[in-house]
């Protein structure tokens, strides 16, 4: 098979680094990509938003299947294109990715496929929103209706700074707050038959303790020793499958990555958000356990076809990551540095690093470029081992104001 994958961060690396894998993948290209997948797959300089560009691209190559990453390029419709042109893609089409886009539509969705999900009011005035912060009281929870690179929500006690985000937005969910510890749970779809996978955890607050601003994410382990027993088939009867089933019936069926992320309150588990695409940094530690090869699965929900497919298979090892991040993110990364000690890192087999904003300089270096820089990743045979495995990664490696968290899966490893 031949396999583009389109997008540029450590899920994109991951995601190259299993197909790679994959006895059945014989050419591996990307576009953009980055520094690390460049080791792994042909790059090609496309923009990864052009439809068309993308679409030209896949025919060139001949590619059996495009893999959309990130949430951006399926918000734009960049599916539609190369499914026209007769390509397996894995990743839904443009409507059916508002279940990312747009708070409000997925909201929309949860109601009518009767999913647990936090009580909430779309706003648009500032009149509008004091009135659903009142009616929840605090800690107040404000989302930017559209796409925000995981940055769109505030959560807070303090009620002028939940107003001024809500001033800041043009539309906004406003939503009770949800107790309780909060779990990744990725399922692939073919818009019928629905598979998920491990569950993971992500670690979303930039500093130790869950201090400081909202990330993309700063670093993620499965399995979750704390998880109660059932919590999959749980969250696969009254979630995934009544949410690709109410895509199905409004004539915008969902094939790709469906992400639940959820809440296990003391009143029940509750959908805190859906995203379109794997997660990232859970696809690094998720993907690590997969046994199945990649390929077959993703081409099996591209082409419908999941249902014939063999129950996926899992390691039972532990897998940990921890995000490097460059200084000031995610307020205002600086970027431009040179990376060192990347092959000291996997040396011994420690870990693997997963390149997210990188790109190549002169004579072999690699530099910064982008909020998050790598993904260190390891598996053991229990989460201590596969945290100890990432971190002594991360020592190895430096770049000028480099952050990471200290406490990825400390407590779960405990
Ligand atoms: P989201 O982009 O919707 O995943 O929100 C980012 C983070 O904000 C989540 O991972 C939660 O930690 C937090 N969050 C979102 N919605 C709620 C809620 N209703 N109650 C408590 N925390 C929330």
């Amino acid at each position: 098979m031949k396999v583009l994958v389109i997008g540029t961060g450590a899920r994109e690396h991951a995601l190259c680094r299993s197909l790679s894998q994959d006895p059945a993948v014989g050419e591996l290209h990307c576009a953009p990509g980055n520094a690390g997948i460049a080791r792994l797959a042909t790059l090609h300089p496309v923009d990864q938003l052009d439809g068309a560009a993308v679409t030209a691209l896949a025919v060139e190559l001949g590619a059996d299947l495009v893999v959309i990453g990130p949430e951006a390029p399926l918000v734009a419709g960049v599916a539609e294109p190369l499914r026209a042109a007769g390509i397996p893609v894995f990743g839904p089409g443009k409507e059916a990715a508002q279940l990312e886009g747009s708070k409000a539509f997925a909201k929309d969705v949860m109601a009518g496929a009767g999913v647990p999900t936090a009580r909430s009011y779309v706003c648009t005035t500032a009149a509008e929103a004091a009135e659903a912060l009142d009616a929840f009281g605090a800690p107040y929870v404000v989302k930017d209706d559209g796409l925000a690179a995981g940055k769109g929500v505030v959560v807070t006690e303090d009620r002028a700074a939940a107003l001024a985000h809500a001033a800041a937005c043009d539309r906004v969910v406003i939503e009770e707050y949800l107790d309780g510890p909060e779990v990744s749970l990725f399922a692939i779809t073919d818009g019928t038959t629905v598979l998920p996978l491990v569950p993971a955890q992500d670690f979303k607050r930039a500093l130790d303790g869950d201090l400081g601003p909202n990330t993309g994410g700063m670093g993620a382990y499965t399995p979750l020793p704390w998880a109660p027993e059932g919590l999959v088939e749980e969250v696969l009867e009254t979630v995934l499958q009544p949410t690709v089933d109410e895509l199905r019936r409004r004539g915008t069926p969902f094939s790709g990555l469906l992400y639940a992320g959820l809440a296990l309150t003391s009143r029940g588990t509750r959908v805190i958000e859906f995203n379109a695409r794997f997660g990232d940094p859970e696809t690094q530690v998720v993907l690590a356990r997969l046994r199945t090869p990649l390929a077959g699965v993703l081409l099996a929900a591209a082409n419908g076809t999941l249902g014939e497919l063999e129950p996926l298979r899992w390691s039972e090892e532990a897998a940990v990551t921890v995000v490097l991040a460059s200084e000031g993110y995610p307020a205002d990364p600086r970027t431009g540095d040179p990376i060192e000690g990347l092959d000291a890192a996997e040396a011994d087999g420690t870990a693997f690093v997963l390149h997210a904003g990188t790109r190549a300089g002169g004579d072999g270096e690699v530099l910064t470029a982008g909020g998050r820089v790598l993904s260190v990743t390891a598996t053991g045979a229990d989460l201590a081992e596969a945290r100890a495995k990432a971190y002594a990664g991360v020592a190895r490696i430096s770049f000028k104001g480099a952050q990471h968290r200290t406490d990825i899966a400390l407590k779960a490893a405990q």
